[in-house]
């Protein structure tokens, strides 16, 4: 399932792992008895990495939810490591610019010398850049620094004429695609607000690092709406996970 974010965007869940062993199956046998497990469970597997000591498995959440909170409460994140998924982001290349800081993840992105760009440019949404403008003014905002007006009509007019660079940008991508310019010089006049598409992959551990920098507020608009996506579904993947992230995380 795509959900969309900004004007032309998408986080898709593609996989996660993390069940270990006694993830998959829908019971568990542990002192003889079987304890009910979620099918497809991913966050058994950081419960069985952390019991390697004593090659111990999973004993079920009413067991093992105690154990999850000791481990991230005392920072033994490692164990966390060993679960992690992947996802498909379609974003404009500046919010990659921010993403791709993020080096401990794995991406693959399309590429612009092979497959003709998507005709999918990021428009901001006007009264938000009002909104965005005014704050800053208003604001001692490291971003806005020596920014102490703003006006209105002025931003509005500017946002139209990004909107009709856009398109002659297009025009001329297209044109030279035409007469035969290679694609991966076609692509040089290329604004950082043109989308662009990849997987993502990391594990949980890190998937938490990158929500902890980019749901601040001190994160950019644009990746936040992004990394809310993501936490959403951290939250459905990894519940557990999420309750301690929430709960714990400064
Ligand atoms: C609000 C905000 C503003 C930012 N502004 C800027 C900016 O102006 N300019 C800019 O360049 N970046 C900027 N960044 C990016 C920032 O500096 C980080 O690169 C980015 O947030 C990724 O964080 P990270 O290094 O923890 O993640 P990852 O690269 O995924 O690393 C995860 C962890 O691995 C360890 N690690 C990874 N690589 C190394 C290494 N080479 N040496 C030692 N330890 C390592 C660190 O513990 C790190 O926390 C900004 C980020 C935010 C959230």
């Amino acid at each position: 399932v795509r959900i969309s974010v900004l004007d032309h965007g998408y986080v898709e869940f593609i996989e996660a792992c993390g069940h270990g062993l006694g993830g998959t199956d829908d019971t568990v046998d542990y002192d003889g008895i079987h304890h009910a497990v979620r099918l497809d469970d991913f966050e058994v597997g950081i419960i069985e990495a952390a019991r390697q000591s004593t090659q111990g498995s999973f004993r079920g959440w009413d067991e093992d939810s105690k154990l999850l909170t000791y481990l991230y409460r005392n920072k033994h994140l490692t164990p966390f490591e060993q679960a992690g998924m992947t996802i498909e982001v379609q974003a404009p290349i500046f919010v990659f610019r921010e993403w791709h800081r993020h080096r401990t993840s794995s991406y693959n992105e399309m590429s612009a010398r092979y497959a003709p760009l998507p005709d999918l440019y990021y428009n901001p949404d006007d009264a938000l850049v009002l909104q965005r403008a005014e704050e800053a003014a208003k604001t001692v905002n490291r971003q806005a620094a020596g920014v102490s007006v703003w006006d209105e009509d002025k931003i509005r007019e500017w946002l139209a004429d990004q909107a009709h660079l856009y398109g002659l940008q297009e025009t001329h991508y297209q044109h030279g695609l035409k007469i035969g310019v290679p694609k991966e010089i076609a692509r040089i006049g290329m604004p950082v607000g043109h989308y662009s598409r990849m997987r993502a992959s990391a594990n949980l551990r890190n998937w938490l690092q990158f929500l902890t920098l980019r749901l601040a507020p001190a994160a950019q608009y644009e990746i936040r709406e992004y990394a809310k996506v993501v936490g959403q579904i951290v939250a459905e993947t990894f519940p557990h996970t999420w309750e301690l992230f929430n709960e714990f995380s400064v």
